[in-house]
Order: structure tokens, then C-alpha cells, then sequence
């Protein structure tokens, strides 16, 4: 991800009249953007804009049509796709993270007095485009496959979850491929699969299709581990007894199992946004975290608990920094709230290591915290549950493992990466 860009969340809308026809509007790029055509620098975008303090998505989506196009209090369909990247044609460049959803107009009246007057960058005007003209000109408009997507909607597909579009990559004037969706995006890591197909034929197909990396991973899944370990999952059918309970973070580079090299029945695993076990305590919400670890702890059981925390944690900055990658007025935002004694122990609050101190001091949070719930305390106090702090650098795979005497975090590995270090010894958390 492009870290220096300023990270901007926003709301826009495929919004269509009685016509099935899609309001666009018109801006002047700050940049050319066909190299061969220097003075071409119209593209059109959805109308939308960015969330302010306490929106969510839907709420912005709602102002910005009415200070935008003049609609006051539109019915904010649901989300059909979203596009995050760098974008570069605005007078600020930054990093988007767009969510669209679709609004449904009874008539074309719309009111675009205010459009010029709100907007930061030149507007050039706004438009009713059909589909057919969509699918047909060579204007550039943003993101790709917004005119595949704008005809399987009017056509009655809502995707079951929202479509991953790009911006456009081609210069002006070079319509894409003509794919439904080019820029339906793989994850990075896509296993190649010998017969995958670049794309279906229909939007409607597309939209409906089990992601192909996970189709790709699945079908290895069969082919490998699952002969190797058939005897495993068959006496694992009957039950599960795994000895420890891992509490990690949800971010999809720290992957207990994969880290830790374990099968089927060895990890029971909480994952949440960066790691956190919340206080006890017994009001009526729904405590997911909690639940998890008393089912661990009383009725599997387990003999460890071991707290995993990672490098470049984004909840851990989305706490530090709330402006950015993600704000307090949304469900991260209390969440991380939670990281606030951690802070406190984590020293001041500069210096380039601020984040990484910060991430271990809500790992010895997360394991006082443990100590809070009386069924954790009592089998920690009588020897019969062990727990454990850990850190995990992304960048090369490292494992830090937390002294329970001085609280330092020291890899788990000798300098050679191979053999298990002293610190791999070390007891568990001590109070
Ligand atoms: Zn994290």
C-alpha cells in the first residue's frame, strides 16, 4: 500500500433514473492522462465524496447526493463494489478506499447548482448516460468495469458481496478489454491453477463465482494436505483437544497456523483486530473475544494461552493515529479503544519504534487482561494454565518471545534463524 498518500474513505453512488440511465459527472484531471493526447483531461466519476468525522458510508453517501445533485434524502441501496488505490487525477492525490452503492431515482430532476461550489477539484459538468453509450465510448471513466456493473444491476444482479473494481490503467481513449470485470482482483498471493480461466462470459456469472484463488487453494488442499492428514481429520471428527488457545490478529499476514506449522486440532485461534483481549466483564453485549476464551479455558481445557502480536499492526496504528488508516467514529474505533492502557505503558508516544513498543505493550495488556476472568486467574494461580507473550515481524518472519521476568521481547531463534534460542525457554507470564 502506498503509505505516504493520505488515506481518504468514501461514498459514492451508481445513481440511475426510471431510464436505467447513470448520472456521471464530469471532471478536469489535474494531469493528462493519455500521453499521446496531452490536452485531454475530462473523466467522469459516480457523484460521492469523502466521509467526515462520525458518517459512515451510507450517511456520507446521503449528503453528498444532496449537496451534489440536489436529491435530499435518498434511499442508499446496498454496496455493490468498492475500489481502493492511489488516485492520482485530483487535485490531492490519495489513497482512496471507495465503497459505491446504488440509488434508484423515480424521476431525472436532479439539481446540480451546488456541484461546482463543493467540489475541490473543476467540474465540468454531469451527465445521464444510457448503458449502451456506456459500453461504447471511449471517454475515460472511473473506476473500470463501472459500465459491466451498472448493466448487471439494471439487469437484477446485486452481487452477494461487493465487486472489487480498479481504476482505469489504460490511457485515455484505450477502451479496456471488454472482460466483465478486468479488474476483479485476485488476492496477491493467488495460487496459479493449471485450468483457471481469466474470466466468465456474464457479469451475472462473475458476480456469483467462489473467489478462484480460494477454489485454486482448495483444490491443492484435496490433492495434499488432506490424504496426508485423512486419519487426522477422521479421529478429529469426533472431537477437538488442542493444548493451546492462540489470540492473534486478524491481519491476513500473521497466520497462526501457518506460522506455528500446526494441523488440524493443534491451534484453537481467536483472531481479532490487533489481538486484543478486552477486560472481563459481565454487561449484556456480545463478547465474541470473551466467549471464545472461556470456551477455550473451560471447556476444552487448554493448557496455554499465548497472546501473538505482530509488526505493522494496523489496529494498533488505527489506534495511534485515528485520522488515518482508520477513524474512532466506527466499530475500530471502539474497538481499539481497548489499546488505551497499553498506551500508557508504552512510553512516549514518538520516535520511529512508538508503533512497535505500542504493539507489545497491548500484547502484556492483553495477557493482564486475561488475568481479569476468574475461570483464566484461578488455573493460571493453581499451575494448571500457562500464558505466554509473542510478537511476529512480517518482514522476515522473526518471533519475538516475551521474558515474563523483564517483560523484553527477544527472538525465539538464534542469529542463524535455525536453532531455538534460550528465549524459547522462557516460563510464562508472571503478574
Ligand atoms: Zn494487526
Amino acid at each position: 500500500m502506498t503509505e505516504d498518500l493520505a488515506v481518504r474513505d468514501i461514498a459514492r453512488a451508481l445513481v440511475f433514473d426510471p431510464d436505467d440511465r447513470l448520472l456521471l459527472i464530469a471532471y478536469e484531471a489535474v494531469r493528462p492522462i493519455d500521453p499521446a493526447r496531452p490536452e485531454a483531461r475530462t473523466f467522469w466519476f459516480m457523484p460521492g465524496g469523502g466521509l467526515e468525522p462520525g458518517e459512515d458510508h451510507v450517511q456520507a453517501c446521503r449528503r453528498e447526493l444532496s449537496e451534489e445533485i440536489g436529491v435530499a434524502e435518498a434511499g442508499i441501496g446496498p454496496q455493490v463494489a468498492s475500489c481502493d488505490g492511489p488516485f492520482h487525477l485530483f487535485r490531492t492525490s490519495r489513497f482512496a478506499r471507495e465503497r459505491y452503492f446504488v440509488v434508484r431515482l423515480p424521476d431525472a430532476t436532479v439539481d446540480t447548482s451546488r456541484l461546482a461550489e463543493t467540489e475541490d477539484n473543476p467540474v465540468l459538468g454531469t451527465r445521464w448516460w444510457t448503458l449502451d453509450e456506456l459500453a461504447a465510448t471511449d471517454e475515460r471513466i472511473e473506476p473500470a468495469g463501472l459500465a459491466q456493473l451498472a448493466r448487471a444491476i439494471v439487469d437484477g444482479t446485486i452481487p452477494a458481496s461487493p465487486v472489487v473494481l480498479e481504476w482505469q490503467q489504460t490511457p485515455l481513449g484505450t477502451p479496456h478489454d471488454g472482460k466483465p470485470f478486468p479488474d476483479a482482483k485476485p488476492s496477491s498471493d493467488a495460487k496459479p491453477s493449471p485450468d483457471a480461466k481469466p474470466s466468465v462470459d456474464t457479469p451475472h456469472e462473475d458476480f456469483r463465482m467462489f473467489p478462484e484463488t480460494l477454489k485454486a487453494g482448495y483444490r491443492s488442499f484435496i490433492d495434499g494436505r488432506l490424504p496426508d492428514e485423512a486419519k487426522r481429520y477422521a479421529k478429529l471428527a469426533t472431537g477437538q483437544n488442542p493444548e493451546v488457545l492462540m489470540i492473534s490478529c486478524c491481519d491476513s499476514r500473521v497466520s497462526p497456523e501457518v506460522i506455528f506449522d500446526t494441523g488440524p486440532g493443534e491451534l484453537f485461534v481467536i483472531r481479532n483486530v490487533a489481538n486484543i483481549v478486552p477486560p472481563y466483564e459481565t454487561g449484556g453485549d456480545y463478547h465474541g473475544t470473551s466467549a471464545a476464551i472461556e470456551f477455550a479455558v473451560q471447556g476444552l481445557e487448554v493448557k496455554h494461552i499465548v497472546v501473538l502480536g505482530h509488526a505493522s499492526c494496523g489496529g494498533i496504528k488505527a489506534y495511534a493515529n485515528p485520522s488515518a488508516p482508520l477513524s474512532k467514529g466506527n466499530f475500530i474505533g471502539k474497538w481499539v479503544s481497548l489499546v488505551e492502557p497499553a498506551a500508557a505503558k508504552a512510553g512516549e508516544q514518538s520516535g520511529p519504534d512508538y508503533l512497535t513498543r505500542l504493539e507489545y505493550a497491548m500484547v502484556e495488556q492483553s495477557l493482564e487482561n486475561l488475568m481479569t476472568f476468574p475461570f483464566v486467574r484461578n488455573r493460571v494461580m493453581s499451575g494448571r494454565l500457562a500464558l505466554h507473550g509473542a510478537h511476529f515481524g512480517i518482514a522476515r518472519g522473526e518471533l519475538l518471545l516475551r521474558d515474563p521476568d523483564t517483560g523484553v521481547f527477544s527472538p525465539a531463534v538464534d542469529h542463524e534463524g535455525r536453532r531455538l534460542g534460550p528465549t524459547s525457554m522462557i516460563g510464562c507470564f508472571k503478574e
